[in-house]
């Protein structure tokens, strides 16, 4: 008789992400439960209140998802079959596909190496080649800003945007809270999207948020959430004319915000900044116990640590490394540590591949990226002795 043999127990067990919920979401939650109305109400209107507060946007509008987000973003601005929305190739797919939602085609571009980022030259290029895109998605990598704002006789992409007539939609999956100089993202294109699903940074178990500066974008987002309705049901039950009455002015989405998720998201907030600081002692740990290994890039940094919101820390396994990416996946999932690869991008995805010219010839940068990128775990409850124990195993397989 033959015993297979057993891998030895991993030392440690560190997941990919977990959830810190330790706050006043169950007591808040709870409240909810017991008010009776579980739906979109009083605490949703809280968290839009003191999101919109948090990022210094005239509006929030909480909403199931960030997909749900970009799509309203983008249907707010009219965007239509035929029309062009330009993309970072490096994103997930939600950003790309709810342009197809609308029929419009998006024009995939590449992004910079080591940040992961959309630049103005990169958007610069763009727009020469494509002098028709209606607007242009903005992706926050990693919870870094991308170059908003320009400044030192170097042009913002929000400038460019503005000299070319595109509309800006941001999507802030990984970016809250983000600084962009002195503005908080949130406050800067026309409209600005955030994830609440479980890995970002703060979570409602599924949720999202649309800000915006501009009344119109604001009015035609709340009417498209909830079935194209004049007003929403909250008011319909507050206000003077009848509790019955309402008029549809288009065939909208079901896209509303739960105040079960409100809840969570308002216990969220009151500890966002001190996650982010966290979250940023723990970025740090990593640079210092990294700098200097050979065969790996570490995420370039271009503003201010305080300024980043640290949702991912994306390193990329050189070429040349004595171990591929993948099997370095392998061994460090073998010593139980999980790890995730932000992204796959959308040029090699067989939908956009096989509707859309796309050669990866095409996006060097983001190749560059894709071949050899590794996201480690960074989250609150994350320790430095955990920290330490993966840096090892990368130093011994990789020093
Ligand atoms: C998570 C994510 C989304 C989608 O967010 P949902 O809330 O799950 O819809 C969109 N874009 C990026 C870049 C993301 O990371």
């Amino acid at each position: 008789m033959t015993t297979k043999s057993l891998a030895p127990a991993p030392l440690r067990r560190i997941p990919f992400c977990r959830v810190s919920c330790d706050g006043n979401e169950l007591a808040y939650v709870k409240d909810v439960l017991e008010s009776g109305w579980l739906t979109t109400a009083s605490r949703a209107h809280d968290f839009e209140r003191h999101f919109a507060e948090a990022v210094g946007a005239r509006f929030a509008c909480a909403v199931n998802s960030c997909t749900s987000a970009l799509h309203l973003a983008l249907e707010a601005l009219d965007v239509k079959p035929g029309d062009e929305v330009i993309v970072p190739t490096m994103t997930f797919t939600a950003t790309a596909e709810v342009v197809r939602y609308l029929g419009a085609d998006p024009v995939l571009v590449d992004v910079e190496y080591g940040t992961g980022l959309i630049t103005p030259e990169i958007l610069l290029d763009a727009v020469e080649h494509h002098p028709r895109a209606k607007a242009l998605m903005v992706v926050h990598y990693a919870g870094q800003p991308a170059l908003m704002l320009g400044g030192n006789g170097r042009a913002g992409i929000l400038d460019i945007c503005r000299r070319s007539g595109l509309r800006v939609v941001e999507d802030a999956a990984h970016a809250f809270p983000t600084r962009c100089e002195s503005l908080m993202i949130g406050g800067i294109g026309d409209a600005t999207c955030f994830s609440f699903y479980a890995n970002k940074t703060i979570t409602t178990g599924e949720g999202g948020m649309l800000t915006t500066n501009n009344p119109a974008i604001d009015a035609r987002v709340r009417v498209m959430r909830l079935h194209g309705i004049d007003r929403d049901i909250w008011s319909r039950f507050t206000e003077a004319t009848p509790s019955w009455e309402y008029d549809v002015v288009a065939p909208g989405f079901k896209y509303n915000m739960p105040d079960i998720n409100a809840a969570i998201g308002l216990a969220q907030l009151e500890r966002a900044a001190l996650m982010r600081d966290r979250r940023q002692r723990l970025a740090t740990h990593y640079f210092e116990r990294l700098a200097g290994l050979e065969d790996i890039d570490l995420p370039i940094v271009r503003v201010p640590f305080e300024d980043h919101a640290w949702h991912l820390f994306v390193l990329v396994v050189r070429p040349t490394a004595k171990l591929c990416r993948n099997r370095l996946i392998e061994i460090l999932t073998e010593r139980g540590i999980g790890t995730s690869v932000p992204y796959k991008p959308l040029h090699r995805l067989s939908y956009y591949r096989d509707h859309y010219p796309l050669s990866p010839a095409d996006f060097p940068e983001a190749e560059r990226i894709w071949s050899g990128c590794l996201a480690l775990p960074l989250y609150p409850s994350l320790t430095e002795e955990d920290q330490d124990y993966l840096c090892d195993i990368l130093i011994e397989l990789l020093g």
